[in-house]
């Protein structure tokens, strides 16, 4: 049995319509070298969408490496229920001194999902203990995307990825990103438990950027309404917008914070919840009074994923990443200049290195998206559609040579696309 029919015989593959996998060849990743990930093939590949825009400092980087390893030595999990762990305190401590004011105190889990559920359980149960009990819904916005987990999907607003499950999700009301007005109807009314956001992009709606000052209304509002207000930085977090955190650029610090992708540097499964020592204290009281967080994954906190954690927080200081990657932005939304003036496209929208490239409505069978994925593929390097949104959001580390290719490979796909599905043996 070779690998590929191994893999169309047993797999399953996420957000993937398995009837049309099974007709390709897919590529088998073997091995990565910085931001290349090389196949079984031999061939190179530039990692444009950062294996799920987790990675950040490249693949096989020294030090996290060494860090895992070293950790390896010692023990690979052990629960942080009823006991404790040194990478785990000591990341505690690290994300707790480069996140904005007042988030004090870290929760951890193993995704994004599990991160921004247990953010939502904690804004309802804060309130239902400190004297607020009728707080027990949700502001959410328009096309957002928080997560595949009930909790997170209930929160969520893009109608190809959640309707299927309506009748499964608690309510949340649902407002248009950049309408103050609208939010404000809703927290009015006193019962909203807490507001979740993307800070300044919804990445898996396309790379949809808020406009400026958005966030800092949003986060006036839930003061005045005394509501919490929550930041999924799980796409934004760790460099993606030009700054560690999104939230930094309006000045914003949030009630509830959620990390997790890049928060390993891309090795590893870590979530983290980080909360106000408000909300904290709001879980404190005597055992039989049951103010406790029942919550807890068999993962959480796994010390090889703290370890990879903190060996990427010291990259960061000591390689100032945040400083080499601000070149880059600039020379990426020079690049894309190439991309906008081509006739499939009908806008580029980019916040720091995340990119969305919106094409042409085309009939859906044509599958665009996709198509472009495939083209780029063959030209080295890979990228992943949304819908017909090209989504490029290469790591942190990228060369500016491998940046430009990047984007000249997506260019000639765009373009190639277009013509093979033009073709009537595609159509
Ligand atoms: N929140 C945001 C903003 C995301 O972009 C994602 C994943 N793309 C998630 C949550 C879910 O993260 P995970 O896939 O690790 O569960």
């Amino acid at each position: 049995m070779t690998l590929t029919s191994d893999d169309r015989t047993h797999l399953w593959h996420p957000f993937t319509q398995q009837q049309g996998w099974a007709k390709e060849e897919p590529l088998v990743i073997e091995r990565a070298d910085g931001t290349d990930l090389i196949g079984t093939d031999g061939r190179r590949y530039i990692d444009g969408v950062s294996s799920l825009w987790c990675n950040v400092h490249g693949h096989r980087h020294p030090r996290i490496d060494a860090a895992v390893r070293d950790q390896l030595d010692r023990v690979a999990h052990s629960t942080m229920l009823g006991l404790t762990h040194e990478p785990g305190v000591e990341l505690a401590r690290r994300l707790t001194e480069i996140a904005p004011e007042g988030l004090t105190r870290v929760f951890y889990s193993d995704s994004g999902s599990t991160a921004t559920e247990i953010a939502l359980k904690m804004a309802f149960q804060y309130h239902q203990q400190t004297g607020s009990p009728e707080r027990t819904r949700f502001v959410c916005l328009d096309n957002a995307y928080h997560g595949d987990t009930v909790g997170s999907v209930s929160v969520g607003g893009i109608d190809l990825f959640h309707s299927m499950y309506r009748p499964l999700l608690f309510d949340a009301a649902r407002v248009a990103p950049g309408d103050l007005a609208a939010m404000e109807r809703e927290l009015v009314r006193g019962d909203i438990a807490a507001v979740i956001v993307e800070p300044l992009v919804q990445g898996a709606a396309g790379i949809l950027v808020q406009p400026e000052g958005y966030l800092r209304g949003v986060r006036e509002l839930c003061d005045r309404y005394r509501t919490l207000l929550i930041c999924d930085e799980v796409a934004t977090g760790f460099g993606r917008t030009g700054t560690m955190f999104a939230c930094e650029q309006e000045g914003v610090a949030p009630d509830l914070m959620c990390l997790a992708k890049g928060i390993t540097g891309g090795y590893m499964p870590l979530g983290a919840t980080l909360a106000t020592e408000r909300i904290y204290e709001g879980f404190l009281g005597r055992f039989e009074e049951f103010r406790t967080f029942f919550h807890g994954h068999t993962y959480t906190g796994n010390p090889l994923a703290c370890a990879a954690a903190i060996a990427s927080l010291d990259v960061f200081r000591d390689e100032h990443v945040i400083d080499a990657v601000q070149p880059k932005i600039s020379l990426l939304e020079e690049l894309l200049g190439l991309v906008e003036c081509l006739a499939p496209v009908r806008e580029v929208r980019r916040r720091g290195l995340m990119v969305g490239i919106e094409l042409h409505e085309q009939p859906l069978h044509l599958r665009m998206g996709h198509r472009v994925t495939l083209e780029a593929r063959s030209r080295g390097a890979i990228v992943r559609p949304l819908g017909d949104v090209v989504v490029l959001m290469p790591p942190l580390a990228i060369s500016e040579d491998d940046l430009t290719r990047l984007v000249q490979v997506t260019a000639e796909a765009i373009e190639a696309a277009v013509v093979a599905a033009a073709l009537p043996a595609a159509a």
